[in-house]
């Protein structure tokens, strides 16, 4: 029996969504991890009636708050490979069996 290349990783074995990692990169964060505070914009603190400042109590004066989509961890999970970055098709072996 003939060992033929894997159609889908074409030889490399890799997980062709996330190019081996298990992982992308977060698009909505860029990897970093947090997003600018929806409920002051990034400026963390807000003028209260008096014109004294107030914290922003959302990102509690940071600015930032974790990213949503992320939860904060800057990368988001490979289903396609299950997060272990080996090409689903042929388990990582670059040949189909
Ligand atoms: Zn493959
Ligand atoms: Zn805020
Ligand atoms: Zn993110
Ligand atoms: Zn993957």
């Amino acid at each position: 029996m003939s060992e033929t290349v894997c159609t889908k990783c074409e030889g490399t074995g890799m997980c062709q969504s996330c190019n081996g990692h298990g992982y992308f990169i977060c698009g909505s964060c860029e990897g970093d991890g947090v997003e600018t505070c929806p409920t002051c914009g990034g400026v963390a603190h807000f003028e209260g009636e008096e014109g004294n400042l107030m914290q922003c109590y959302d990102c509690g004066g940071e600015g930032t708050v974790p990213c949503r989509d992320c939860e904060g961890t800057g990368t988001l999970y490979c289903e396609q490979c299950d997060g272990t970055g080996r090409c689903n098709m042929c388990d990582g072996n670059g040949v189909m069996s």
